[in-house]
């Protein structure tokens, strides 16, 4: 069975979300638990956890099929000292709002080398992949000890694959195995797979063929064990254009047969299935219309 939602607002509250998952018609949805472009965060007060309750039971939403989202300012990758001990703090609290919220999973991007490197340079392929490595060591140690720091919160941490924008990590199945291999409690890891950003970042899912060859290739290098979401989008950009630029479903460069796809693989059963698209009005129509490709 297949629980389909979108990333609702949690605007006034983490415990309006499920209300606006609800009137979407949606079985599952993602929210930011706090600003997700600001590092300070209120604590959630007994009050807001009450709320956040009693209005998830009212939406008859499962907290397995819920997404929450990290905040974009965290870089568990940053190769600068200061900067990432303060993502490293951010992280560790936002593991720690989902627990008190009830939840089990919580979705966040990579990171970011971010060190500039010449197009020009004779060796440019060897030094991304050179700052690429060492970059996504760092972003499992983070990991590593993020999940010792709340080694009893039974909250796993589900990597998102990139577009590969900048010097984003994650646009390869490669990188998300490279951080999972040096992760010493594997039961605490999980992946998200972006239809968006894996298009962008080169692997095709616009035909039955393409798509079973992106899929068997993720199955080899990652696991669907992993799998603990996906978000759904169609993409304004090219096939490995590298640009995260999301569109709704079937107006863009990828179509409707992805969908039907997703919709009919039981591989996608039971986790959520988190629209991004960017009309939020037709949430609803979107929601209705993938369940209609069920066969
Ligand atoms: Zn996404
Ligand atoms: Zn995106």
């Amino acid at each position: 069975m297949k629980f389909v939602g979108a990333h609702v607002s949690s605007s006034g509250g983490v415990f309006n979300a499920p209300l606006n998952a609800k009137e979407i018609g949606a079985k599952a949805f993602a929210l930011f638990t706090k600003n997700q472009r600001q590092w300070k965060s209120k604590e959630l007060d007994s009050k807001t956890i009450d709320k956040f309750n009693q209005n998830l039971e009212d939406s008859g939403i499962l907290a397995k099929h819920i997404l929450p989202h990290d905040s974009y300012l965290i870089n568990l990758g940053h190769l600068e000292e200061d900067k990432l001990i303060k993502s490293r703090d951010a992280f560790i609290d936002e593991i720690e709002r989902c627990h008190i919220l009830g939840l089990d999973r919580l979705n966040f991007h990579p990171g970011s080398h971010l060190v500039k490197i010449s197009k020009k340079a004779e060796d440019y392929e060897a030094q991304i992949k050179q700052a690429e490595d060492i970059s996504l060591d760092v972003v499992a140690i983070s990991m590593n000890l993020a999940i010792e720091a709340t080694k009893d919160l039974d909250v796993k941490l589900v990597i998102e694959n990139t577009a590969g924008q900048g010097s984003n990590l994650g646009y390869k199945f490669e990188h998300l195995a490279h951080i999972i291999d040096k992760i010493e409690d594997k039961s605490r890891v999980g992946v998200c797979l972006d239809t968006c950003h894996t298009f962008t970042s080169g692997y095709d899912l616009r035909t039955r063929e393409a798509y079973d060859k992106t899929m068997s290739e993720f199955d080899k290098l990652v696991g669907f064990e992993y799998l603990m979401g996906m978000h759904i989008n169609d993409s304004k950009v090219k096939l490995g254009s590298r640009v995260d630029r999301h569109h709704s479903l079937g107006e863009g460069e990828i179509g409707w047969d992805l969908f039907s796809f997703i919709m009919n693989d039981d591989r996608m059963d039971d986790i959520p299935l988190i629209l991004e698209t960017i009309n939020s009005d037709i949430w609803k129509q979107e929601i209705e219309a993938l369940y209609r490709l069920v066969k």
